[in-house]
């Protein structure tokens, strides 16, 4: 019994303490570290979506870091994963998902795969992910990371996301995850009448995160969130200089 009670005094204190007020509604498990990161760092900073919060919680973010990083995969920063690039910071992923206001039967459409991270959260929200990755190594890891945790919504494609993918257009949204100079054309013009493009946009040290929305007749309307720090989008090299 004096085994238990340093045990039970927590939980003794915390009924104490509670003054009467219903429960909070059960929460699926997650570990610790992964419920910390949404209440700290997404809802402090004001997303709300609860089912972008619910996928946040979902998705295991140390299964997309390099092993070495596992015990940071959690911390409020971007980190680095193969080839130079990055997985972007927690609270970002979460803002770009709210951003595209994403339904249940959405196809989506992200350029930037890198870990694969921002697609299987996308995955959880909508229909399908159409991903597109220039580095053939990233690609390739990304589609057997994803295969290994049973997200099966997921297209990938090793190309050039300025292109898009226009067998599979229009989308209903477009989730850019590497800095553009400007927003590419093929891509508004793959977006569904009424869809949202979220991208991060400008010269490396003076980006913004814009969202553009399509109209009904087709024109576009645009804003910018905050300023952000993105791996830049780079073209392939044309057929001719390879
Ligand atoms: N969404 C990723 C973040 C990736 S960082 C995640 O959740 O982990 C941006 C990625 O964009 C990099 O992997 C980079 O190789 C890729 N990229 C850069 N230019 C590109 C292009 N033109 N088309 C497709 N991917 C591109």
């Amino acid at each position: 019994m004096r085994r238990a009670l340093p045990l039970l005094l927590p939980l003794l204190l915390a009924v104490a303490c509670h003054r009467g007020e219903a429960p909070p509604p059960p929460r699926a498990a997650v570990p610790g570290e992964r419920e910390r990161m949404v209440s700290e760092q997404i809802e402090a900073r004001g997303v709300r979506d609860e089912r972008v919060l619910a996928a946040m919680r979902a998705v295991p973010r140390e299964e997309f870091v390099p092993a070495r990083l596992r015990p940071h995969a959690h911390e409020d920063r971007p980190l680095p994963i193969e080839e130079g690039q990055t997985i972007s910071q927690p609270y970002i992923v979460a803002f770009m998902t709210e951003a595209i206001a994403p339904e249940a039967a959405d196809r989506v459409l992200e350029i930037g795969t890198g870990s694969g991270y921002q697609a299987a959260v996308l995955a959880q929200l909508v229909a399908g992910v159409w991903s597109i990755e220039l580095e053939p190594r990233l690609a390739e890891s990304a589609r057997a990371r994803l295969e290994r945790l049973a997200v099966r919504n997921v297209h990938l494609r090793q190309g050039d996301g300025y292109l898009g993918w226009p067998e599979q257009a229009p989308f209903d949204a477009i989730v850019v995850t590497c800095g553009a100079e400007h927003v590419p054309a093929p891509l508004v013009e793959q977006l569904k009448p009424g869809g949202r493009l979220v991208i991060p946009v400008g010269p490396l040290d003076d980006q913004w995160l814009r969202i553009v929305e399509k109209r009904a007749d087709g024109t576009t309307t645009s804003r910018d969130a905050f300023p952000v720090r993105f791996v830049p989008l780079r073209r392939a090299a044309p057929a001719g200089d390879r």
